[in-house]
């Protein structure tokens, strides 16, 4: 597979008067995979990106393999892209306590600065209009458009709008999205990533090591590269004068298993990416007619769940709807009861789930309790483990 060389470039520019069927706000996998199907049915879409492509982001890279199918079919060739495949899982807690367990599931591991390119670049070539560099500071609908507006002002309208904007963006307060109401704040977490230089990591392995308050995965990529990427309750950094090092250090650190890799081994690339405002309230699956998928969705945390995956089958589900509403076989009430039924009835139980699981993780003795149990348990790790993962789509 050649590396993806070319940005991905608009097929058609935005004329004051062209009405769009879609538009996207977001080009991360939720975005980019709806823009891809709804483009290569023949919708006129536009995406918007504030970001420019190629370019790094906080994700542990580890693609369920659930998506596999979906992915080859709307054209990502990962069949030919020698990515390693990860069938073996070890969690440890903050006292170093491991678990080894097969991963039935199992997935790929690809960067997201070659993901998330490749998926625009296809969405281009299916006709979509790419704006990338282009970040949107309003939608709003009436007379059953929407009107969406850029940060330099510009104005496109759609007879759809989605968000794919992420855990947390500009428009999360421009639509007082209910989950940010201050009644139901919860916990706060930053996330950290960076690829690392690890001699011999296991291309078949996920490592999963907890510390308190937050864990970090270690999982291969492309390059021989291991993907490095934690969260931590935004406490830590405090604690830590908000030094990421130091917080490493004095937290991360503790975890034995997991402190050779962070002093050992070499960083590669790019500085560590570094994410806050991290929160895992519930969110509504459309505010003032905007639907919803992925991480603006609801997000998942990373120990107990696939959020890529999450975003992607949403944009599946999502793409057909869109396609019966644009061609009348739905209303905009039945579209919006439709999406959020079955996004309930498919991700909410996965959300639940993960609550659930990561409530458990990160305290270091009930960490260590659970592993140890599950350690005798191999029949429920297999169950906790299959949670995490959804069906082939
Ligand atoms: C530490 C960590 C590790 C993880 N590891 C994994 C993993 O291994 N596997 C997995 O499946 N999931 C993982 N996840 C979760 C996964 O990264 C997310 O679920 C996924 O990236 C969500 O995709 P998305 O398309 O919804 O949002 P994003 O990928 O966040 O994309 C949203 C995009 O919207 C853009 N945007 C925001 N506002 C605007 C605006 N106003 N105008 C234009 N553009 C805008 C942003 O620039 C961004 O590019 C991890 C998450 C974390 C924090």
């Amino acid at each position: 597979m050649p590396a993806p060389s070319t940005t991905p470039t608009s097929t058609a520019s935005a004329t004051a008067a062209e009405v769009y069927d879609c538009a996207i706000i977001g080009g991360g996998v939720a975005g980019l995979t709806l823009a891809v199907q709804l483009a290569r049915a023949g919708r006129r879409v536009v995406l918007f990106e504030k970001e420019t492509y190629p370019f790094h982001r906080v994700c542990g890279e580890y693609i369920s393999m659930e998506n596999y199918a979906f992915l080859c079919r709307i054209g990502v060739p990962l069949d030919q892209m020698d990515l390693p495949i990860m069938t073996r899982f070890t969690v440890s807690s903050p006292t170093g306590v491991a678990l080894h367990h097969p991963l039935d599931i199992g997935g790929v591991g690809i960067t997201r600065y070659e993901l998330d390119q490749l998926l625009a670049r296809l969405a281009a070539e299916h006709g979509a209009t790419i704006q990338e560099g282009t970040k949107v500071t309003d939608v709003v609908f009436a007379d059953e458009q929407f009107t969406l507006t850029t940060a330099g002002g510009a104005t496109y309208r759609a007879r759809t709008a989605c968000g794919a904007w992420g855990k947390h963006a500009n428009l999360d307060s421009k639509l007082r999205r209910p989950f940010l109401e201050p009644s139901r704040q919860g916990r706060q977490f930053v996330a950290v990533k960076y690829h690392l230089q690890v001699e011999n990591f296991p291309q078949d392995l996920v490592e999963m090591h907890n510390f308190r308050d937050g864990y970090c995965g270690l999982s291969p990529v492309p390059g021989g590269l291991t993907n490095c990427s934690y969260i931590s309750d935004v406490r830590n950094l405090r604690a830590h004068g908000n030094r990421v090092a130091e917080m490493e250090r004095g937290v991360l650190m503790q975890n034995p298993l997991l402190r050779p890799y962070l002093q050992q081994a070499q960083r590669a690339g790019t500085a560590p990416i570094v994410i806050s405002q991290i929160t895992f309230r519930e969110r509504s699956t459309v505010d003032a007619h905007v639907l919803m998928l992925g991480d603006a969705a609801g997000t998942i945390a990373p120990l107990a769940g696939n959020g890529m995956s999450m975003g992607m089958s949403a944009s599946f589900l999502l793409h057909g709807l869109l396609l019966d509403f644009l061609e009348g076989r739905l209303s905009r009430a039945e579209l919006e009861q439709h999406y959020t039924r079955a996004w309930r009835s498919l991700l909410s139980l996965r959300i639940r789930a993960g609550h659930l699981i990561h409530q458990f993780f990160g305290r270091p003795a009930l960490t260590t309790l659970a592993i140890q149990a599950l350690k005798g348990l191999p029949g429920l790790t297999t169950q906790v483990l299959k949670l995490t993962h959804g069906k082939s789509y």
